[in-house]
């Protein structure tokens, strides 16, 4: 069977690894004119090891990923606080992970030399019929497949193509994430440092053989507070909102209209009544993105990939039952690792109510603010931990 894979990220590089695997025929097909390498890290946890495990490249990726040193909690003056571990700090426990993302997309398509891979194009069309796809492109000439699947992310094009509007989809945690990468001026080496309090969390960090550090901000606000297509204004957002904050706030700031590689974006979750339709099916963020706020994406990706190939492959081709069988098997592992966005979205806006537990809370942060932010972190790891393994990987023949 011929298959088609918008999106060479995670979700679309694994998928057509397990589908050539099983005897597939799987073709990418990439906006971006090379692989998109570089970028932030980000953490492979629970199961989704599994996947790595069973594709063979679980030692290569803990060779090339961050090992981050360790984490220095500061307050508003940049006085250090507490100190974790980098393992504590990023929620990783036992043989979790955490590697730059575009490392793993590198290592991903390391994987699939013989995979057709066509960068620098996008589908513009999908005509379904009983007997296959005709795929319309943007640049090249078009071509028949059996199935597609989107794998292009949070703002998947196959999604607006076959399922509508993504406004219908798409639901914003009332948070927003800002990344840039500035001089490593703090000669940081793998480690990072973080201002935090609800509602508003400043840092920076340097990866492994990374020659810059990153500055990440992640503040509530009001959904529709800013314009998601206007740099100026989410600029002029992140210093209204820092304003008061001390430490190298000021400085980063100063840095971030040099920026060149600006991200920022509201905080959204993806959620579906189904992810397929007819011949076309979603995976990863596409489907069921559950935000960085849950710290699982690529987890989810990753594990969405293995399972949506291998349910084809057990089913020879009956793509209908295939896709049921998916979508059954996956769903509640993507519900309960939505479920740790909204609760980490829940924490960061407590602040927003004026509760007896949001008092307590900003009375401790007066008194042993280190403590407490230690606290929240140890627990939450508990929670991404349960959650990051509530699957059970079955074995698939192709
Ligand atoms: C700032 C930030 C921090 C994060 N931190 C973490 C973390 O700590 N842990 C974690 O697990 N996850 C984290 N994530 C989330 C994680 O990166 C994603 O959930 C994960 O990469 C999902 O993979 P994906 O393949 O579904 O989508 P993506 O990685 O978004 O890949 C989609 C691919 O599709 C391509 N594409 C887009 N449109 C088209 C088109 N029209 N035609 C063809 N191709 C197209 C894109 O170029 C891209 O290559 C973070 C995300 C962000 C933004």
């Amino acid at each position: 069977m011929k298959v088609l894979i918008s999106g060479a990220g995670i979700a679309g590089l694994t998928t057509a690894y397990w589908l050539e695997k099983y005897g597939f025929k799987p073709t990418i097909v990439e906006r971006a004119p090379t692989l998109l390498t570089g970028g932030y890290k980000i953490d492979v946890r629970g199961s989704a090891l599994g996947v790595l495990r069973r594709m063979g490249i679980y030692d290569t990726v803990v060779v090339a990923s961050t090992h981050m040193k360790g984490a220095l909690l500061i307050d508003r003056k940049g006085k250090v606080i507490n100190e974790m571990s980098g393992d504590a700090f990023g929620h990783r426990v036992d043989d979790d992970v955490e590697i730059i993302r575009g490392i793993l997309c590198q290592i991903l398509m390391d994987q699939i030399p013989d995979v057709e891979l066509i960068f620098g194009d996008s589908i513009q069309e999908i005509s379904s019929s009983s007997n296959g796809i005709q795929v319309k492109f943007q640049n090249n000439q078009p071509r028949e497949f059996d199935l597609v699947i989107g794998a292009d992310g949070i703002h998947s094009n196959v999604r607006r193509i076959a399922f509508g509007n993504e406004k219908k989809f798409l639901q914003e945690l009332g948070l927003y994430l800002s990344v840039f990468t500035v001089p490593n001026y703090l000669n940081l080496d793998r480690v990072e440092m973080q201002y935090s309090e609800l509602g508003r969390v400043a840092a920076v960090w340097s990866a492994r053989g990374e020659p810059n550090m990153k500055a990440c901000f992640g503040f509530t606000a009001p959904p529709a507070e800013v314009d998601l297509n206007d740099q100026a204004q989410q600029e002029q957002l992140i210093r209204k909102t820092y304003e008061d904050i001390g430490w190298e706030v000021p400085r980063l700031l100063q840095m971030m209209p040099n920026s060149t590689d600006f991200y920022f974006d509201a905080a959204t979750q993806v959620h579906m009544d189904h992810w397929f339709s007819s011949r076309i099916v979603l995976v990863g963020d596409a489907a069921y993105c559950a935000s960085p706020m849950s710290g699982q994406g690529t987890s989810l990706a990753l594990i969405g990939a293995y399972v949506l190939a291998g349910e084809l492959a057990a089913a020879k081709g009956d793509y209908q039952t295939a896709f049921e069988k998916y979508e059954l098997e996956l769903r509640p592992f993507v519900l309960i690792n939505q479920k740790l966005g909204i609760t980490a979205a829940k924490i960061m806006r407590s602040k927003e109510k004026n509760n007896f537990l949001t008092l307590l809370f900003q009375q401790l942060m007066r008194v042993a603010p280190g403590c407490l932010i230690k606290l929240i972190i140890d627990l939450s790891t508990r929670r991404i931990k349960k959650a990051a393994n509530s699957i059970i990987l079955k074995n698939y023949k192709g």
